[in-house]
C-alpha cells in the first residue's frame, strides 16, 4: 500500500492522514463493516429473493481494493473491522485477504478483526482465520430443525452449519450465534436455541427482521418484536441487564439459569443511533453511513481513479460529514415495503 503521510501532495481539503474520522454529531467512526461479496450459497427468505441476480465481477471490489479501503479506515481510527456479505467465505481468496488485514492486528492499529458467516464453509476456513488473528466469529443459526432450516435458508443444510460451528470452536474461535426471530418459524424454538448456545459455550443474539430489499414475502407476516420475546423469557428466566455496549443496536442480558449471554438487536422497536460508531462498505465500494438510509459515497470510483491516499482521505472526510443522525425504520407503517431498496446481503449484516 502506498503510505500515508506528509509526502502525499497536500491539497486544501486533505487532512492529516491519521486524523480521526468524526461525524457532525461528534461520533467517532471506529467500526467498519465490509461486505466482501454479494454472493451467497444460501437464499434466506428474509434476506434474498430466490432468483437473485448477482453483480458482474468487474463491479465488485478486488481484494486489493478492499485492503486499501479498510486500511485507510484503520489509519483514520477504525478499531474494529467485520467482514461480511453475502457469504464472506464464498469469496475466492478470502483467506489471503484476512491474512493481509491481520497485519493491522499485529501492529496494534486494529483491536479486532472478525467475520459474520452462515457457517457453511467454516470447516475449511476456521484454522486460517485463527492463524490470521481472528478470535471471534458470528455464525447465523435460526433453527435446530433440519426441515425448517432448509425452508428458511432455501439452499442450506443444517448439518453443514453445525459442523462449521464445531470447526470454529475447535480452531479456538469464540462463536456468537445470530438468530433472526421469525414469528411463524422459530418463535417457539428460542429457548432450545438458548440451551444449545449455552451448552456449546456460545453467546446468542436475537435479531428483529429489518425491512431491507425486496423479498418474495410480506415482512409484517414474519415480524416478531423482540420486546415480546423478552417479556416471555422473563416469565421463565432471570435476565440481568449487562452494561456491555458495542455502539450498535444490540443490548445484552445474562440469562442466570443458563449462564448465557443473550443479545437483542432491535433496530425497529428502539433507536440507538445516538451512539452509532459504524459505517458499512458494500462489495461494490459504496460507503453507507447508515444502514437505514440511502445516502452513500462511491469509494470504488475514488480508489479506481487515484492511488493517492490524500485523495481517498478527502473522500472519507466528505462521506463521514454526511453521516445522518439516525435511521427511519418503522415496519408497522411500511408493511411489505422495504425501508431501503438494497438487500442486507449488499450492505452486510
Ligand atoms: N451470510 C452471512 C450470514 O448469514 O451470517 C453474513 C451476511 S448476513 C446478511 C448477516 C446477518 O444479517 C445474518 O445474521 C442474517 O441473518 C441477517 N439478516 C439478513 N437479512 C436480514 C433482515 N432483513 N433483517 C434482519 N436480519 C437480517
Ligand atoms: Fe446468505 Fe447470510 Fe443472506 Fe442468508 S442471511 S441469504 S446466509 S447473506
Amino acid at each position: 500500500m502506498s503510505s500515508t503521510d506528509a509526502a502525499a501532495p497536500a491539497t486544501a481539503a486533505a487532512p492529516s492522514s491519521t486524523q480521526a474520522l468524526v461525524d457532525p454529531f461528534g461520533r467517532a467512526i471506529t467500526y467498519l463493516r465490509v461486505s466482501v461479496t454479494d454472493r451467497c450459497d444460501f437464499r434466506c427468505v428474509y434476506c434474498m429473493a430466490e432468483d437473485m441476480t448477482f453483480l458482474p465481477r468487474a463491479e465488485v471490489l478486488s481484494l486489493e481494493e478492499i485492503d486499501r479501503l479498510a486500511s485507510a479506515f484503520i489509519r483514520r481510527g477504525t478499531r474494529k473491522l467485520r467482514l461480511t456479505g453475502g457469504e464472506p467465505l464464498v469469496r475466492r481468496g478470502i483467506d489471503d485477504l484476512v491474512r493481509s488485514l491481520g497485519r493491522h492486528l499485529k501492529s496494534g492499529a486494529l483491536e479486532e478483526l472478525t467475520l459474520t458467516s452462515n457457517g457453511s464453509q467454516m470447516d475449511r476456513h476456521a484454522e486460517h482465520l485463527f492463524a490470521a488473528g481472528v478470535r471471534r466469529v458470528n455464525i447465523s443459526l435460526d433453527t435446530l430443525d433440519a426441515e425448517r432450516f432448509a425452508r428458511i435458508t432455501r439452499w442450506g443444510r443444517l448439518p453443514q452449519v453445525l459442523d462449521g460451528i464445531a470447526a470454529a470452536t475447535a480452531a479456538g474461535l469464540k462463536v456468537k450465534l445470530n438468530c433472526v426471530a421469525l414469528a411463524h418459524e422459530n418463535a417457539h424454538e428460542i429457548i432450545d436455541l438458548m440451551q444449545f448456545a449455552a451448552r456449546g459455550g456460545h453467546d446468542l443474539t436475537l435479531i428483529e427482521t429489518m425491512p431491507l430489499g425486496d423479498i418474495d414475502q410480506d415482512r409484517m407476516d414474519q415480524y416478531l418484536p423482540l420486546s415480546r420475546v423478552r417479556r416471555d423469557l422473563e416469565q421463565r428466566f432471570t435476565l440481568v441487564d449487562l452494561p456491555h455496549r458495542t455502539g450498535g443496536p444490540a443490548r445484552y442480558v445474562r440469562v442466570e439459569e443458563l449462564g448465557l449471554q443473550l443479545g437483542f438487536i432491535t433496530p425497529l422497536t428502539h433507536n440507538f443511533c445516538e451512539s452509532c460508531n459504524r459505517v458499512r462498505l458494500t462489495a461494490t465500494g459504496q460507503l453507507f453511513m447508515c444502514l437505514g438510509q440511502d445516502d452513500q459515497a462511491d469509494l470504488r470510483a475514488v480508489v479506481r481513479r487515484s492511488s493517492d491516499d490524500a485523495v481517498l482521505d478527502a473522500a472519507l472526510d466528505e462521506a463521514i460529514a454526511r453521516k445522518p443522525r439516525g435511521h427511519d425504520f418503522v415496519i408497522e407503517r411500511r408493511g411489505a415495503r422495504p425501508a431501503v431498496a438494497r438487500h442486507m446481503s449488499m450492505t452486510g449484516g
